[in-house]
């Protein structure tokens, strides 16, 4: 066990980073933080920042000889930084293996279609002439997607036919790209689970999640399923911890079909927005969770506490100062975060509110959006 007393390094210096360090430092861990860019959200928290990007070797090996377990807080950190840690011995929870396997979609999906979890039909295309292969077999509506790098909907075009499939490809512009079937999703689902080194795995309630602009908006939890879905979905998050060798929690992106069946679109091996609800909502969070397994500690209880709904705060570019937050805080069902940026540039995740209810899902939302709407950038 890496006991508090001990030093957390987190690759990555944005929300997910800040809002984990907050949990290991209630737990009395200390946490040096590597990011490029000074007093970044994380680094406002942490002991320490280390200040360089994270190919810098000399960066990584000061950050290696600091810490004592390490950890990243998104997926697009380079493989290659990781195993370079792990060369030198150091421990990197989760490890370059999962890691890899979520940064590159082809890997994702064959990985997922291999632990025996439904994916959308895809094919991999590598080159033009494949175009025409994949418009055979998967056909439109489909959405062509880069296989490494997007995030929030980036990377990836919608297609109806062979004349916007030739486009796409050209705008897209990548040596790697997947062509997947467009699914009409009823609900958009995703599952945080758990897993720590011995083994032990936990799922958090599936949450349904909203997406503007593909962009997340809104994360109702438990989602409105019927049981039989919540539960399977749990079951799919619990064989991809498992299948993975997982340690640190992951979050699952899920598409519900109108028959029921469950879609794994993606990967996320850290903590995810659709479980920042868990702060408020959970007797412990995503965070702590996630800071008890990379430090080999027994995994803590996912029970909700009520129901809850959580908004993005975005900003809107108009502006860096918060304003109407007197009139917030007067619901005490309500929960509010800001992750300490400086520039709330449009579309930029700024922080959230969790609105927790005891009686509806749909009464939390109505709290968590009048929240919101009383919230602006000016
Ligand atoms: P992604 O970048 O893969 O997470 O996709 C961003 C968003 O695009 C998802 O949250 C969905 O709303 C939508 N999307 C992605 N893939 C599909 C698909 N195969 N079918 C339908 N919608 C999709």
């Amino acid at each position: 066990m890496i006991l508090p007393g001990s030093t957390i390094g987190m690759l990555g210096g944005g929300q997910l980073g800040r809002m984990s360090t907050f949990k290991a430092k209630q737990m009395g861990y200390n946490v040096v933080v590597l990011d490029s860019a000074p007093h970044c959200p994380c680094g406002q928290v942490a002991d320490r920042q280390i200040v360089a990007p994270f190919d810098d070797e000399a960066a990584l090996r000061q950050l290696a000889a600091a810490c004592d377990v390490i950890t990243y807080e998104f997926e697009n950190v380079a493989v290659r930084a990781v195993e370079l840690l792990e060369s030198w011995g150091k421990t990197v929870w989760p490890d370059s293996h999962a890691l890899r396997i979520s940064q590159h979609r082809w890997a994702e999906k064959e990985f997922l279609r291999q632990s025996g979890v439904g994916v959308a039909d895809f094919f991999k295309v590598a080159a033009r002439a494949d175009l025409a292969i994949a418009a055979e077999q998967i056909g439109f509506p489909g959405l062509l997607k880069t296989a490494t790098g997007g995030y929030d909907g980036k990377g990836q075009i919608l297609l109806h036919n062979n004349t916007q499939a030739g486009q796409a490809f050209d705008t897209l512009n990548h040596p790697a790209l997947v062509w997947e079937k467009q699914v009409p999703f009823v609900k958009e689902l995703s599952v945080i689970c758990a897993r720590n080194r011995q083994g032990e795995v936990v799922t958090y309630p599936a949450t349904e999640n909203i997406h503007v602009d593909n962009i997340l908006d809104i994360s109702l939890a438990p989602a409105e399923v019927p049981a039989k879905v919540q539960a399977e979905a749990q079951r799919v998050a619990r064989i991809i911890a498992e299948k993975l060798n997982l340690v640190g929690v992951c979050g699952v992106e899920m598409f519900l079909l109108p028959d029921e069946t469950i879609l794994v679109n993606e990967l996320a091996p850290r903590p995810h927005n659709s479980g920042h609800y868990t702060i408020d909502a959970c007797r412990c969070s995503q965070f702590e969770q996630h800071i008890r397994a990379i430090c080999d500690l027994p995994l803590g209880s996912t029970e909700l506490k009520g129901y809850a709904a959580m908004a993005n705060l975005l900003g809107t570019g108009t502006g860096n100062n918060l304003t109407g937050l007197e009139n917030v805080l007067q619901n005490s069902r309500v929960c509010f975060h800001l992750y300490g940026k400086h520039q709330a540039a449009a579309k930029r995740k700024m922080g959230h509110v969790t609105a927790l209810s005891d009686s509806s899902v749909h009464e939390a939302l109505a709290w968590a959006l009048e929240a919101r709407e009383k919230l602006k950038w000016q």
